[in-house]
């Protein structure tokens, strides 16, 4: 049996999708794209005290509109969460998204996978949240400059369950995903202009069982054919670890485009505690 024939692999996906708004999640700032650095902003999306946010009809209505064409139940309560971390693109040092109770939870897309046929994966959540700001180390000599055009610009978040069974299909959940999100005029789903990123889980375990193997997770990803490579990368890397007889380590890895290499974020990044709570 050759190597691959052995393992089996098993990859999720958590996908953001920027809403197709004239305004912020929770302000009125403009969400265009290539303003001036820091021109659109105001005191809710600078974090300034005192700020009321305010929720952005039109962005629910797009985020359940994108529900119910993944076949989701939508909650007629849910409920937004601070998610605390400490980062230069965060003035507010919390993003608000959602938690405990997302906007929708439990459906389904069906794809063509070159593989197995039509394959049905399955949608975890869908939840809202707010992007962050852009931290740009190309603008200023030995510093890191910081745009918060960005910051507050709304965002669903689609969770697939562990169903996808290659890097292939992968990418082709992601190109049917995106055919039904453009369909139904929910977003632009621009990857140039980060419209649309990729956060992409993976592990493997040997043919025939039927417990999960240990997850890596590669982040930063903004082109399909970034995910299927970034993809086979990481899958490699926990094959050959477990053919030598060592074990995966749950960690998160960077995909480096320029040199087609996934490299691990350090440990420090990685140990979070989101402290999540109710916003009020
Ligand atoms: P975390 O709490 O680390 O974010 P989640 O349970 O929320 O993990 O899952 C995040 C994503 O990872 C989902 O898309 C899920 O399907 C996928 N996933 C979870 N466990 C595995 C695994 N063992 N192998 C591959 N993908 C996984
Ligand atoms: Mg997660
Ligand atoms: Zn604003």
């Amino acid at each position: 049996m050759t190597a691959a024939a052995k393992w089996e692999t098993v990859i999720g996906l958590e996908t953001h999708v920027q809403l197709a708004t004239v305004s912020k999640m929770f302000c009125g700032c403009s969400t265009a794209f290539g303003a001036p650095p820091n021109t659109n902003v105001c005191p809710v999306c600078l974090g300034l005290p005192g700020a009321l946010p305010v929720p952005n009809e039109q962005a629910l209505k797009l985020a359940a509109r994108a529900a119910l064409a993944l076949g989701c139940t939508v909650h007629a309560r849910s409920v937004f969460a601070r998610k605390n971390y400490f980062y230069p693109d965060l003035p507010k040092g919390y993003q608000i998204s959602q938690f405990e109770q997302p906007l929708a939870t439990g459906g389904a897309l069906e794809f063509l996978s070159a593989e197995r046929g039509p394959v049905k994966v399955s949608i975890h959540r869908l939840h809202v949240e707010e992007d962050a700001g852009k931290s740009l180390h190309d603008r200023i000599p030995r510093a890191t400059a910081v745009d918060l055009n960005r910051t507050g610009v709304p965002l669903i978040e689609i969770v697939t369950g562990p169903d996808l069974r290659s890097p292939q299909e992968a990418r082709d959940y992601l190109r049917t995903l995106k055919q039904v999100l453009e369909y139904v005029q929910v977003s632009d789903c621009d990857m140039e202009k980060g419209s649309l990123r990729v956060d992409a889980n993976v592990s493997v375990r040997r043919a025939g069982e039927t417990e999960l193997g240990t997850k890596v997770e590669v982040k930063n990803i903004n082109s399909f054919a970034y995910v299927e490579k970034a993809l086979a990368l990481a899958r490699d890397r926990q094959i050959a670890e477990l053919e030598a007889g060592g074990t995966v380590a749950q960690e998160t890895l960077l995909y480096d485009a320029k040199s087609h290499a996934v490299r691990s974020q350090r440990a420090k990044e990685e140990s979070h505690d989101y402290r999540y709570f109710p916003d009020p």
